[in-house]
């Protein structure tokens, strides 16, 4: 199959069939014709090779293109497009017809120059409707983004031969997306004992930003489902794990209901999706899978009953992967927890029926309690949490690695 790539201007119906966008770079122009509307005739688009260095690679689902060293990961059929370790939320999505991958206008215009930073800039046409992409001189450039491999690559797995990373030991690159429970109109739990009016989805975040940092420190490509304090549909989270992502942590704050042993009880505990085996994993599942009650009911994943979605084979392939994890984090968290440790449970989560990959969440102590809540809503704390999720994950991907070598000299790739 060629791929060839062409925009979709998703923004505005009334332009003619037939537009082009204009990349103007030091070497030359190049133009990349815009079509207005899904299914449109699909004409052979130029090589959009040099001056542009663009390259388009089709992999299952997964689109990589390669612009200016800069990888974008794009999923068909999802608004999103991820670039190194960020995700961007796309107006229109990737798809693909008569061997054409077509892109939204809207990632060159916008996210391209936010992804490259500095590299080129958007000016758009004086109708509005379509515009030109430019190249800026080199010396401005400030590129964020990773040491990218080269652009047709698959993301993952990488070169089996490369070096180990001298603070991980890990030989591949990796990527994880980390989800920080909650956010906007869903608070989550009312964290009784966090200071200042802090709730849940404040303390979620604030992990989540720093599990980030340190799975970059450690040389993992790592994403938020969000950054702000924004809510995501639980069934749109688990779906941002998908190909180059090796799995999914969801991070969250217990709480016990009011009741005479409410401020005893204290510790973290990492679930995995399975059914609810006992009244208390129930209740966490309850809790966490209230946020749906928020939400707005537009997001596209279908959600269905749980006892469907466990008999989705793609989802048991990953619980016994989901379980180790789950074990190796639990480990690590616990050993640096002063509230105690509760050990892996198995509940459903609805966040984690929609990961393609082995997904957990961490109920990272209780809010409840007042020794778990000072620690979780101190930056120290915070700190301890994260790199403590973070050692687990490490653990988690060199015993991947080391299966996947065993398993390399059958696989061909
Ligand atoms: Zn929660």
């Amino acid at each position: 199959m060629s791929v060839l790539l062409w925009l979709v201007l998703v923004t505005a119906p009334r332009a003619p069939a037939a537009q082009a966008v204009l990349i103007t770079t030091p070497r030359g122009e190049t133009s990349v014709p815009v079509t207005t509307e899904r299914g449109s005739a699909a004409v052979a688009a130029p090589r959009l090779g040099p001056p542009l260095g663009l390259t388009v690679a089709l992999d299952g689902s997964r689109v990589t293109v390669g612009l200016s060293g800069v990888v974008f990961v794009f999923q068909l059929g999802a608004p999103f497009v991820r670039a190194g370790g960020v995700v961007y939320g796309l107006v229109g999505e990737p798809y693909v017809a008569r061997d054409t991958v077509f892109l939204p206008l809207h990632w060159l215009a916008d996210c391209v120059p936010r992804a490259v930073g500095g590299r080129y800039r958007w000016e758009p046409a004086p109708g509005g409707d379509t515009g030109r992409l430019v190249e800026l001189p080199i010396a401005s450039a400030v590129t964020a983004t990773p040491p990218s491999t080269p652009s047709t690559a698959p993301v993952l797995p990488p070169s089996p031969a490369s070096a180990p990373n001298p603070i991980t030991g890990l030989r591949q690159r990796h990527g994880v997306v980390i989800d920080p429970g909650h956010g906007g109109v869903d608070p989550g739990n009312p964290g009784r004992y966090f200071p200042s009016g802090l709730v849940e989805k404040d303390i979620t975040l604030a992990i989540g930003r720093l599990l980030r940092a340190e799975l970059t420190r450690r040389a993992i490509v790592a994403t938020l489902t969000r950054s702000t304090d924004t809510l995501i549909d639980l069934t749109d989270r688990g779906a941002l794990c998908k190909a180059a992502c090796d799995l999914f942590v969801s991070i969250h704050v217990n709480a016990m209901p009011d009741g005479r042993r409410a401020d005893r009880v204290s510790g973290v505990e990492t679930y995995f999706l399975s059914d609810a085996k006992t009244e208390d994993q129930q209740r966490v599942a309850q809790m966490e899978n209230e946020a749906i009650s928020f939400e707005t009911g537009t997001s596209s994943a279908a959600t269905g009953p749980l006892g469907f979605i466990l008999r989705d084979l793609q989802v048991n392939e990953y619980l016994r992967e989901s379980a180790q994890l789950a074990q190796l984090v639990q480990d690590s968290a616990a050993r640096i927890h002063p509230g105690g440790d509760r050990g892996v449970q198995q509940a459903g989560f609805t966040v984690l029926t929609t990961a393609r990959r082995p997904a957990i969440l961490v109920e990272t102590g209780f809010a409840t309690n007042r020794t778990d809540g000072a620690f979780l809503a101190s930056s120290l704390g915070q700190h301890k949490i994260a790199s403590a999720i973070a050692d687990g994950i490490v653990a988690y991907l060199l015993e991947l690695e080391r299966k996947r070598a065993v398993a390399a000299p059958a696989r061909g790739r």
